[in-house]
């Protein structure tokens, strides 16, 4: 049978690094991965200490072959597709698209999260000319004529101030929503540009943004900028679980990748819903890790 001691979902930083924690625990683990991870759309990350400008895949395969050397964790590229309590056992059974179930004392949920943006046919540009944070992207874009899409006002203040930081050509667009005196006042202050035009359509070439072209017909030259995405978690595992979710979507733990659900961890981005990066998400998987291991050497000590 295939009795574990801790299944993870999702081999993003978060996942790879609780695994890494695990299997050197001498835990009797598995990992899945389905390869949704959502900076996969991009050529190269930023910012982890030693790997700056490495390629997402690159940044797994060396994950996954880390793991390798421990022989208590095995690997599937498989979608998880359901995970639940089997109360009369008192195991998690955890299924894959491929029809198999695999059975554990404890699971780690770290399947990350995905994007819906403010206009459809961002994603033609996402990753490539138009990215979501400053923090990773902004060095590459510097000093560029960008602009800053968000339809809410609180949201294009605070991501226009940011990129003000990385480039002073700015023109703010909201699609459609008209932002306060106020916050126009602020921003022009500062020279940035506002435009609060419907969008018709983002003009370039394999993922490089050249114009926006507004409902008007107006034309704006823009190589690229940054973006206000919604994002939600892409299965409803902790949901379904039972784990208890406060209003801004993020899950209740302890502060270590604890649920409310006993033996369910959550790490990385799955906790918050909302954007982090590949440093913090290695950093809650490993904590996440350390939370599992304890555990069980506490319950079965
Ligand atoms: C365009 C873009 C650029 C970015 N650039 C940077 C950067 O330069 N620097 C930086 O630090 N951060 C960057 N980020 C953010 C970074 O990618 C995330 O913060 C980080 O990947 C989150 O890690 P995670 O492990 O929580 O989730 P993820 O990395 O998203 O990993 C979740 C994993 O779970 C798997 N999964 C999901 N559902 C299932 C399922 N049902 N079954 C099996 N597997 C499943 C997915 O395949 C995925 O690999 C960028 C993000 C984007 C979108």
């Amino acid at each position: 049978m295939n009795k574990f001691d801790c299944i993870v979902v999702g081999a993003g930083p978060a996942g790879l690094s609780a695994s890494l924690t695990l299997g050197r625990a001498r835990r009797n683990i598995v990992v899945f991965d389905d390869g949704t991870n959502r900076n996969r759309v991009t050529h190269e990350s930023h910012g982890f200490i030693t790997r700056d400008g490495i390629k997402p895949q690159e940044f797994k395969e060396l994950g996954l072959k880390e793991l390798k050397k421990y022989p208590s964790v095995s690997y599937f590229n498989t979608t998880i597709t359901e995970i639940y309590k089997e109360e009369c056992q008192d195991r998690f059974v955890v299924k894959s698209s491929d029809g198999h179930s695999f059975f554990s004392d404890k699971v780690v949920i770290a399947t990350g999260i995905q994007e819906v943006f403010p206009f459809v046919s961002v994603r033609e540009y996402y990753g490539k000319s138009l990215f979501s944070c400053p923090y990773c992207d902004g060095w590459e874009l510097r000093d560029q004529p960008l602009l800053v899409l968000a339809e809410k006002e609180e949201q294009a203040l605070h991501m226009a101030k940011l990129v003000f930081n990385w480039s002073r050509d700015l023109v703010v667009l909201t699609n459609g929503v008209e932002l306060s005196k106020e916050a126009v006042q602020e921003l022009n202050k500062h020279n940035i540009k506002t435009r609060f035009d419907h969008i018709k359509n983002l003009i370039g070439e394999n993922g490089y943004l050249q114009k926006i072209e507004f409902e008007s017909g107006e034309i704006l030259t823009r190589t690229g900028g940054f973006v206000v995405p919604s994002f939600y978690r892409p299965n409803s595992f902790a949901e379904k679980l039972g784990c208890e979710i406060l209003e801004d979507g993020s899950l209740v733990t302890d502060g270590a990748g604890r649920t409310t659900e006993k033996h369910i961890y959550i790490a990385g981005e799955t906790e918050k819903s909302s954007p982090s990066s590949l440093l913090i998400s290695a950093a809650e998987g490993n904590k996440a890790g350390v939370a599992v291991n304890t555990d069980l050497i506490m319950e079965r000590f």
